[in-house]
């Protein structure tokens, strides 16, 4: 706490001593001056937390300014009640006290005036810190509310790139698709293609060396074809290519894998199928594109086909040896007159009459 420090401006030997004596019990720094212009001057060049004055001496009216520039220091005019009730003293600032007045009454003016100026500079205290924290809230909040804007208008902008990624992404992975399906897909008859079957037959063989139940495999291959070029023309022959692939893919299995092995020849990999059960699907085939006329032909544009079947057995130890399987019974279907179905057997010698066409 401050000390305080008591300015007296007083010419009367009695109050003199009073007040010096109170001022000592009270432990604070003073001054007693008893030539009013002296007064004054050391009240405009020194700091004072209390004055203490005769009014006859130092008047409310001399003080406005030095009052101004201390609004801390509070005032105390002694004097006669009557100069009191004259209106010589500004309330808010300053106290009264009558003379004559006694050591207890002058202690308790001095504290009474010390509690209130302590009271005022903790209230103005309070109140600077209160606007402080409301002008730090203001700030606060709106630093708050932009950073919400930033927030919001960010949140927008993720959701528009988002949107354009998944759409992006979307297409991306469209387009992969259809080029996976282009590149095992043979462009004129839409069933996979060479190079797709020999991935497959080489995985599915290898699935089928773990398993009991026996792979089989088509060797598809139409009759005279070069003759019906020759007679109806290259594109009839082409629009053959695609029915007759229509009609394998129909009487196959979902897990059946349909292939143009090459020109005019077809390759079906059966999953799973013993040679009984090919035999029936390949006749079936047989006789499906023996009865079928070409679409917006006109019904003179029939082929047939010759089927060689191959089924995995101890003999067949790669898949190269069960494609030749089904390719020698499909030279064999040949050389018996073609429009037929034949089996591979293993050791079976190779026709007398060689059958040449491949593709
Ligand atoms: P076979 O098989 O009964 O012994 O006689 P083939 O006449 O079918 O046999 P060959 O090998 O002599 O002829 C195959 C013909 O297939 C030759 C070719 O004109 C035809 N060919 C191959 N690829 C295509 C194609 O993509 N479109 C058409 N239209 N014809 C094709
Ligand atoms: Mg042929
Ligand atoms: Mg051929």
């Amino acid at each position: 706490m401050k000390r305080e420090n008591v300015l007296i401006v007083e010419g009367e030997e009695s109050s003199k001593t009073l007040l010096s004596r109170l001022m000592e019990r009270q432990g604070y720094d003073f001054i007693v001056e008893a030539d009013p212009s002296e007064a004054l001057n050391r009240l405009k060049n020194e700091r004072f937390t209390i004055v203490i004055a005769e009014v006859s001496l130092l008047q409310p009216r001399d003080i406005p300014e030095i009052q101004e520039e201390n609004p801390d220091m509070f005032f105390i005019f002694t004097g006669s009640s009557l100069e009191k009730s004259n209106g010589l003293v500004k309330p808010n600032l300053s106290d009264f006290l009558s003379k004559p007045f006694g050591s207890e009454e002058a202690e308790f003016r001095l504290k009474r005036v010390i509690l209130e100026r302590d009271t005022r500079l903790r209230n103005r205290k309070v109140q600077k810190a209160l606007e402080t924290t409301k002008d730090e809230l203001e700030r606060r909040t709106k630093e708050l509310e932009s950073s919400v804007e930033d927030l919001e208008n960010i949140k927008h902008l993720y959701r528009e790139i988002g949107g354009e990624l998944t759409a992006t992404t979307e297409k991306l992975r469209e387009a992969n698709h259809q080029l996976e399906v282009l590149a095992k897909t043979d462009g004129l008859t839409e069933v996979y293609n060479h190079r797709y079957f020999m991935d497959k037959i080489g995985e599915i063989f290898e699935d089928w060396k773990k398993k009991a139940v026996p792979l089989s495999l088509l060797m598809i291959d139409i009759d005279y074809f070069k003759a019906f070029n020759d007679n109806h023309g290259h594109m009839t022959g082409d629009l053959v290519l695609k029915d007759i692939a229509g009609l394998l893919k129909s009487n196959c299995r979902e897990h059946d894998i349909v292939a143009r092995y090459g020109g005019e020849e077809f390759a079906i990999i059966l999953p799973e199928t013993g040679s009984d059960k090919a035999e029936a699907i390949a006749e079936k085939i047989r006789k499906c594109v023996e009865n079928h006329r070409l679409s917006n032909g006109d019904g003179s544009q029939r082929v047939t086909v010759s089927i060689g079947i191959g089924t995995s057995s101890k003999d067949t130890g790669s898949f190269n040896a069960l494609i030749s399987l089904a390719d020698k019974a499909l030279y064999h279907a040949k050389a018996r007159g073609r429009n037929q179905v034949a089996l591979g057997e293993p050791n079976a010698p190779m026709p007398v009459l060689q059958w040449f066409s491949r593709f």
